[in-house]
């Protein structure tokens, strides 16, 4: 069942009344045992204020913990591994700068610091048959997931599905984006650690969402939406009609299609609450690719295809002019193929598997994404 109400600004009245009111419109309260240790997952993927839209905004976290808080629920963990370092700096740094450290303070809720992980089997995945997840989610007794509404550059939606890639501590990530490069495959294996982390309930902070060149370079977007769910999948394939995409368009919708998990057919979607309204202008990342596979005879496709990726798949671009040479782009990039050479950022072309976490981590927005100049002009 999915969930939705409008809420127009982030005063916390009104999005505590939403919140509150999603609980209800899911029965959640019902399935929530007051004694269990519950972990409260924002996306906070890197040092962003809340203004700039990159993170879960902390008015819809804090109306989450007090809701739970109400509820009689003691033990709450705020956690979350953003891209780059898992450690208590790094935490720090981002806690405060998110909002969330004040969420803690008011709230009474924690904030994580613990930096071991646990390993879990998922002997049931199509792509990947275990994880190493951090504890304070591996541990809970009940995961709630608090993403935002953006695009992204790889999979082309970060929603409920995607933000649980955050599960993964600190760079083991990009080794994810190193064994599976291809978009389906990882966008796979985000749906096996799906169904191992299986959030309970999972919130989307669509009031302001990201669009264009997301998760972290996009434009803001008034979206005014609240949505809530028991199943990720089917909360991302609303997510899709609300950013007017069809869902096969968007690879982890499109794959939790093919997997069963969620239907195609958003009028077969279980949904409550106000009439979903749809963006049919919201904006998609440039490093969007377009199929030119479809224009070419079958038989031939497989030969085409080196080609096709090499010349027109949009590429990583550092402007040496915004570049400050803190290095966090080599820090992510699975293929070690960039390098900080007099403190401005060089990518070594040739090894790059084309992942965008170099564009996607990068404090200052000086990496963008380039198409090739025949694909500018269509
Ligand atoms: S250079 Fe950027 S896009 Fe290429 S592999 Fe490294 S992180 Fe990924
Ligand atoms: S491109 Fe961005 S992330 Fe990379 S070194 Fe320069 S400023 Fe840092």
């Amino acid at each position: 069942m999915v969930a939705n109400l409008p809420v127009s600004s982030y005063d916390q009245k009104a999005v505590q009344q939403a919140v509150d009111r999603l609980f209800a419109l899911l029965r959640a309260d019902e399935r929530i045992d007051p004694s269990w240790k519950i972990t409260v997952k924002p996306n906070l993927l890197m040092k962003r204020r809340p203004e700039e839209g990159t993170t879960t905004h902390p008015a819809v976290v804090r109306a989450v913990v007090r809701h739970l808080k109400a509820l009689g629920v003691r033990q709450i963990v705020i956690a979350d591994s953003p891209g780059g370092v898992y450690t208590r700096a790094a935490l720090t740094g981002i806690y405060r700068a998110s909002g969330m450290e004040e969420v803690a303070k008011e709230t009474g809720a924690s904030l994580n610091f613990d930096l071991g992980t646990t390993h879990c089997p998922q002997p049931d995945g199509a792509v990947c048959k275990a994880f190493d997840l951090i504890n304070p989610v591996a541990q809970a007794d009940f995961v709630i997931s608090v993403a935002k509404l953006k695009s992204h550059c790889m999979t082309g939606l970060s929603g409920g599905v995607k933000n649980l890639f955050g599960c993964i501590p600190g760079l083991t990530k990009p080794e994810f984006h190193w064994r599976y490069p291809n978009e389906d495959d990882f966008s796979n294996m985000l749906l096996d650690l799906c169904e191992t982390v299986r959030p309970g309930l999972t919130f989307v902070d669509a009031v302001v969402s990201m669009e264009g060149d997301g998760p972290s370079s996009g434009d803001l977007r008034n979206t005014g939406l609240l949505l809530a769910a028991d199943n990720p999948c089917e909360l991302d394939r609303c997510l899709a009609h609300v950013m007017g995409r069809k869902p096969e368009s968007l690879s982890t919708v499109r794959n939790s299609i093919r997997r069963g998990l969620c239907p195609a057919d958003f009028e077969a979607v279980r949904r409550t609450g106000a009439e979903l309204p749809v963006f049919r202008d919201f904006k998609m990342p440039r490093s969007r690719t377009v199929d030119f596979q479809m224009n070419i005879p079958k038989p031939l496709r497989g030969a085409a295809k080196p080609v096709i990726e090499r010349f027109f798949t949009p590429r990583p671009v550092v402007d040496p002019k915004i570049c400050i040479g803190c290095g966090k782009c080599a820090e992510s990039c699975p293929a070690h193929t960039i390098a900080v050479e007099n403190r401005r950022a060089v990518i070594h072309r040739e090894k790059c598997i084309r992942c965008y976490c170099c564009h996607e981590m990068c404090p200052v927005h000086a990496i963008s994404v380039k198409r090739s100049r025949l694909l500018e002009k269509l």
